[in-house]
């Protein structure tokens, strides 16, 4: 049984009623072409083609966002020139909002659609296009007749000048890379285009055919990279007991400096610098990024929050979740590195610290909730501004955390039988294949109970939905380990505040702790630092050269062109560095649950 949520089926309803739609409507036959006759200019051409209408109205919409990305990006912003004709006859297509046009159709049975939209934004989820490629982020690109997400349609693409290839996971038509088949809407806009002439190598793996198709060059070796990657594919494929794809494309867009990952049902766009591939930690870092995203082909893309699909395309979808869809993701993306061998246990035990370390430093981690995290990605999250540190935590930092202390936890209950990993196949194989829906908050928490062994409420409510700090050295201590804070006799004063330095040397504010000497004693965000004392202030680095802790300093600040004097009382800095160390003795408990943990 498919849900939808009462408000969806309400308004379906609704609209049914208002135009008239009729059932006749699934035999509507869509089609799209598009071309990039100013490619060099960031242009497509879009041509869409509606035939066996038999309603009065038809509305023609853009998504307002991209699943997997929490913002509402208002696609249509970027869309010009729209017209429309039926029967070669102009007819008028006004918009009635922002992202809607209505098209009066009694008695017409096919409409042509022309309009353009501009791609000039570098991202994996927004569209691309210059005369060297076309990234067709498709939730931008594809307008669609609202009521019908449920159609199929065809994609014809139009390559600008000399490119020769397309890459994407939709299926062809009749074996023609520029025709696509798409069976309905959700699986279009979950479905990016690349066209150019991208470098393409592939490799198989339990039956499924993968395809990384990389753009904009760099210093990759492709047989390491299938080598490695197809090993993280198996690795993942393990965890769900089967790879669900036939066709997989890994679409890799490398530029001077790039990065971040948007993961699709059958693909994935990832962000890479082109000179990353020859680094250790370059390589590593990108490998994690393979890892994540491909991990979410499970994992957010199947086994997903029950809002997270069938989706709303024109507002916000709200989960309190994003801690399993993208935290867990985050966790597992370093853990599956360590099981292919390409980490160490040491390099896997760093980087967990590291994911420590971003959360105690933040104060946010005393305001916000992982659950309220989740909830409020699409207005905070994505939208950061200079006191976000103090008000906010990252669901996938928090929520990594979390996947481990939950890992452990079962690890060393069921004393080495069953791990997270346990709850993750469990849960896709009973709410993705066989209930055929989204999970709620209550069902995922049954799962973890269900390998925990006890129940998770004062876990949910000390960490999902409270503030309790995390007793890092009671979950690292099952598999003995335990951590250590490098600055722990760490004395120095600091201000506690982050600055940038301008091209004519003024340091400026960029945010300023809770709780630190600037918070209290008053330096804001965008001061001019000018002076300490009677020194003037050329490098930030070093204004406090010379000063103790409990030290009381004049700070001299330029605020909105006006100059003015604070006195400051330096304060410690509270900022810890941990790090994970063996204990000493290790018990034989500790030393399975440790190797079923790293897989050693
Ligand atoms: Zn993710």
């Amino acid at each position: 049984m498919k849900s939808i949520r009462p408000i969806v089926i309400l308004s379906i309803m609704l609209l049914f009623m208002n135009l008239s739609v009729s059932e006749a409507q699934t035999t509507a036959n869509i089609s799209y072409t598009v071309s990039f006759p100013e490619a060099q200019a960031h242009y497509a051409d879009i041509e869409m083609h509606i035939s066996g209408l038999k309603q009065n109205v038809l509305d023609l919409k853009m998504p307002v966002w991209t699943p997997g990305s929490y913002l509402v990006r208002e696609y249509a912003k970027n869309i010009e020139s729209f017209s429309a004709e039926a029967g070669g006859k102009p007819v008028a297509a006004p918009k009635i909002n922002k992202n809607t046009w209505r098209i009066a159709v009694k008695g017409k049975t096919a409409v042509t659609v022309k309009y353009r939209v501009y791609a000039n934004e570098i991202s994996v989820r927004t569209s691309y296009i210059d005369a060297s490629h076309g990234f067709l982020s498709s939730s931008g690109i594809f307008i669609y007749p609202a009521n019908m997400l449920h159609q199929p349609s065809t994609i014809h693409i139009k390559p600008y000048q000399n490119w020769a290839k397309v890459s994407t996971s939709l299926e062809m038509v009749n074996g023609d890379p520029f025709t696509l088949r798409a069976p309905n809407y959700d699986i279009l806009f979950d479905s990016p285009i690349e066209v150019g002439n991208q470098d393409v190598f592939g490799f198989d793996a339990s039956g499924v055919k993968y395809e990384i198709c990389m753009y904009g060059g760099g210093n990759y070796d492709k047989e390491r990279l299938k080598k490695d990657v197809h090993k993280i594919v198996e690795q993942e494929a393990a965890i769900y007991g089967e790879n669900p794809n036939k066709h997989y494309v890994f679409i890799v867009h490398n530029h001077l400096r790039g990065g971040g990952g948007l993961e699709h049902l059958s693909s994935t766009v990832l962000g890479a610098s082109r000179d990353a591939y020859g680094t250790d930690k370059g390589y590593q870092s990108f490998l994690g990024l393979v890892a994540h995203e491909h991990f979410h082909l499970w994992n957010v893309k199947r086994l997903r929050p029950i809002v997270l699909g069938p989706f709303d395309y024109d507002n916000e979808n709200y989960t309190t979740n994003l801690w399993i869809a993208e935290g867990f993701t985050e966790y597992y993306q370093e853990i599956i590195v360590r099981r292919t061998n390409l980490y160490s246990p040491e390099n896997y035990l760093d980087q967990l610290a590291g994911e420590f370390n971003i959360l105690e430093n933040l104060p946010g981690k005393n305001v916000q909730t992982v659950a309220e995290s989740s909830f409020d990605a699409w207005i905070k999250a994505y939208r950061p501004n200079e006191n976000s540190n103090n008000t906010t935590i990252s669901y996938y930092n928090k929520g990594a955390i979390i996947g481990m202390m939950l890992d452990l936890e079962i690890i060393n209950d069921s004393k080495g039988l069953h791990s997270l990993d346990d709850v993750m196949k469990y849960m896709y194989t009973e709410y993705y294949k066989t209930k055929k829906r989204g999970y709620t908050d209550a069902e995922f928490k049954q799962g973890f109970e269900k390998f925990a062994g006890k129940k998770l409420d004062d876990f949910y409510k000390n960490y999902i939905n409270g503030l309790t700090p995390v007793d890092y050295n009671k979950y690292l201590g099952y598999a003995g380990y335990k951590i250590t804070d490098e600055l722990a006799d760490n004395n120095d004063p600091a201000l506690g505040l982050t600055t940038v330095t301008t091209a004519n040397k003024k340091v400026i504010v960029t945010s300023v702790s809770r709780g630190t000497s600037a918070y209290i004693d008053g330096i804001n965000v965008n001061d001019e630092l000018a002076a300490i004392d009677d020194n003037l202030i050329t490098d930030a680095s070093s204004m406090l050269n010379g000063k103790k802790t409990g030290d009381k300093i004049n700070v001299g600040i330029i605020r909105d062109g006006l100059p003015l004097t604070l006195p400051v009382t330096l304060l410690k800095s509270t900022r810890v560095k941990y790090k994970i160390e063996p204990v000493d003795n290790a018990t034989p408990q500790q030393l399975l649950v440790r190797k079923k943990w790293l897989s050693l």
